[in-house]
């Protein structure tokens, strides 16, 4: 091994300034080697010759840092539910501003008189004087905040456990000055000249230690050349190992082939009901595109509710049992793969396909049969679970697998049948809509078909945005649908901290509406505590329209369908996040009627909630939804991809930098292409991927 790899990996125990005690402390927050440490970077960066005076501070929402010397601290201690106050006063030679914290009294003597302070936070106006509540502080020399003109551009470190940001910069400086010249690139000379990008010892100290004439902004960005270079090379190898993943998973070849010619065109025609959008028939082409491959599918289907992913599915699954193979169709729920059922067979009424339903509600004694016919080859199509292919079913000749709304499921799902010797095309549909960048991240080894129209006649849902003083007329919207005809949903948020007193609130809403609102109405209730039979018992009862109205926590999104449900009113919806408002929407709309969704709010709206609540009214495009969900939230919290898991990432971020995403899986894909069998950058994937991002090998 190359010594310059032996230095990266050299316990930080080895750097000057670090004891055995330090290195206790590094490795407690997850600083082990010199590698660790380097690739920790900056989170913003100051300008410490600029920092502006006191005096000239104004109240606005954005951070600033200012720097001054403590005149005097003191603490309030709390008394019952009051927090403690911890007061400081800071000068410059331009003006005092207060610093204020809440519960953290020990500051008292850590803000010593005379200590020279950085401060970085908000600056408000309170009771007349200028204020900074929590701001972010690191405390410096007196001749380290410098006078203006000299320059100087401090990188500004997330704490770590004990470690100051000025131990930490001094630690980087140290290990950065012995950073070794010949430094290994994973990224090869000639890609880099195309792109322009500097070499990783040079990335590194500029990100670091900007020189002087950095500009600031582009630092905080992160758009320098040397910050564009380590998170180009981040995306990059993070994509070329998903798609070496990715050929791995392709490499082994399907045990049939479909074909398609024109009689099996015409079977598929004879299912169809209507004409398919524009964008039901790409999807539809690239799926069947994909079975005539030699290599198993593995696509994803994606399209808002209600845009016709089903009849899509179907009309693979003919291609393959003209073919003569089985076809799975796997959905979350029991309730749901019992719609899928009686939906699929009635499309295939006229057909000469048989559909069995496989669910736990079927006695002993079908279940023998149902078994037998789809161990013969008896059965085509078999609906249920996702727990059908696990239970150790057996098929005559699987070759087609569909797998409702569960993404991460369908890659784990995909492993098990290959255990089973079994090799199918897999298709995996998603009602939650992915920001492009995400997709490429979360489900960066799947192909990805869109459907972005929706079926011809489909009436928008009207939304409303309405405050808890207009309760009273969202009630007379809700009467007056119900006496046409319709049902409504009214729905509760249940979050995870506060779950019982959500739902204390949630029961007290549905008793009160059943006898105080709505006397005349059928009134249910329905949460995710209940037992699961009572559950059904209730989501039943409502699609066959024996309820009124239905007061829900969240567990609505989970893909019921009565499109006689016309209103849904969705309260306390500034505690929701984006997506899954718009998931929740979805359940209205879904049949002939004129559907109306009321967002209901208490004040104050903060400016955040204000947003997603103006952004629902003026959408409907999931897809639109989704991205701005992703830059309220990151990407973390989107719907759907926790369970799909993100990279860990130690210096792109998937929203700031998603362009650079783009950019680095055009490459990885050039680069993969003309890669001989023993290219260093793949090797070097291959050795570092797995541990680097955290992602298990799956698939
Ligand atoms: P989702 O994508 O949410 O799974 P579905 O497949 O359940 O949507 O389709 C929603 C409804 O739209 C179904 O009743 C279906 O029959 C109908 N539908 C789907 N495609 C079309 C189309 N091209 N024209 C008319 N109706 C359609
Ligand atoms: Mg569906």
């Amino acid at each position: 091994m190359p010594e310059d790899a032996d230095f990266l990996s050299t316990p930080l125990q080895f750097l000057k300034g670090v004891g055995p005690r330090r290195a206790a402390d590094l490795r407690r927050v997850g600083l082990e080697t010199v590698e660790d440490l380097v690739y920790r970077f900056p989170f913003r960066y100051e300008d410490r010759s600029r920092l502006a005076p006191i005096g000239s501070l104004q109240p606005t929402d954005q951070r600033v840092s200012v720097a001054g010397e403590v005149v005097q601290c003191a603490a309030q201690p709390g008394w019952r539910s009051r927090a403690s106050r911890t007061e400081a006063l800071v000068k410059d030679d331009s003006g005092y501003v207060r610093v204020v914290w809440f519960n953290q009294p020990y500051l008292r003597d850590v803000f010593a008189r005379g200590k020279h302070v950085v401060l970085y936070g908000k600056v408000e106006v309170y009771r007349g004087h200028l204020q900074m509540t929590s701001p972010a502080y690191e405390f410096v020399e007196a001749d380290e905040v410098v006078t203006a003109g000299s320059g100087r551009i401090v990188p500004v470190y997330e704490k770590a456990g004990d470690l100051s940001a000025k131990v930490q910069r001094k630690l980087v400086r140290e290990a950065l000055d012995r950073l070794p010249d010949t430094l290994e690139d994973p990224l090869p000379v000639d890609l880099r000249a195309r792109l322009d990008l500097p070499p990783r010892r040079q990335a590194l100290l500029d990100t670091h230690f900007p020189p002087d004439d950095t500009p600031l902004d582009a630092l905080n960005l992160y758009r320098t050349p040397g910050q564009r270079r380590l998170i180009f090379e981040e995306f990059l190898l993070f994509q070329i190992g998903i798609l070496l993943r990715r050929r791995e998973a392709a490499a082994v070849p399907k045990a049939f082939v479909p074909v398609v010619n024109d009689a099996i065109r015409e079977s598929a025609r004879r299912v169809l009901p209507f004409h398919l959008t524009a964008g039901q028939k790409q999807a539809l082409a690239e799926i069947v595109g994909d079975m005539q491959q030699p290599t198993p599918m593995n696509r994803l289907l994606q399209g808002d509710v209600g845009a016709g992913k089903t009849i899509v599915a179907l009309l693979a699954a003919v291609v393959a049992m003209e073919n003569g193979l089985q076809v799975a169709f796997m959905a979350p729920t029991e309730i749901l793969a019992e719609q899928h059922d009686f939906n699929l067979r009635r499309l295939l009424e006229g057909s000469r396909f048989r559909v069995e339903l496989l669910t736990g509600a079927i006695g002993a004694a079908t279940r023998r049969v149902q078994r037998a016919a789809i161990a013969s080859g008896d059965a085509h199509l078999v609906v249920g679970t996702h727990a059908l292919v696990q239970e150790g079913v057996t098929f005559h000749r699987l070759g087609f697998v569909v797998i409702d709304e569960q993404h991460r499921f369908g890659v784990l799902q995909r492993a098990t049948l290959r255990e089973k010797g079994l090799n199918p095309d897999v298709l995996v549909m998603t009602a939650t809509p992915i920001p492009r960048t995400l997709a490429l991240t979360v489900h960066g080894d799947l192909d990805v078909s869109v459907i972005r129209d929706l079926p011809p006649g489909r009436r928008p849902i009207r939304t409303m945005v309405r405050p808890e003083a207009a309760r009273a007329e969202v009630y007379e919207i809700i009467r007056a649908q119900i006496e046409e005809g319709r049902q409504a949903y009214v729905v509760y948020p249940l979050v995870e901290e506060s779950a019982k007193v959500d739902l204390r609130a949630a029961t007290e809403m549905a008793d009160h509406l059943a006898t105080d609102v709505f006397p005349e109405f059928r009134v249910a209730l329905l949460h995710g505590r209940m037992k699961q039979n009572a559950k059904d018992r209730v989501m039943k009862a409502f699609a066959a329209g024996d309820l009124h109205i239905l007061v829900a926590t969240t567990v609505v999104e989970e893909g019921i369908d009565v499109p006689n449900a016309a209103v849904m009113v969705i309260e306390h919806a500034e505690r929701f996040g984006l997506s899954q408002l718009h998931q929740l929407r979805g359940r209205v709309g879904r049949g002939r009627h004129q559907s109306s969704c009321i967002l209901l709010h208490q004040a104050p709206l903060s400016e955040e909630g204000a947003y997603r609540l103006k952004a629902m009214a003026e959408t409907a495009d999931g897809f639109v939804i989704a991205e701005r969900d992703m830059e309220l939230r990151g990407p973390g919290d989107l719907a759907g991809t926790r369970q799909s898991g993100l990279p860990a990432l130690r210096v792109g971020d998937l929203v700031r930098d998603r362009a650079l995403m783009e950019d680095a899986r055009r490459e990885a894909r050039a680069w993969l292409a003309q890669a001989p069998e023993d290219d260093l950058l793949v090797a070097f994937v291959r050795r570092t991927w797995a541990p680097r991002f955290g992602l298990a090998e799956v698939g």
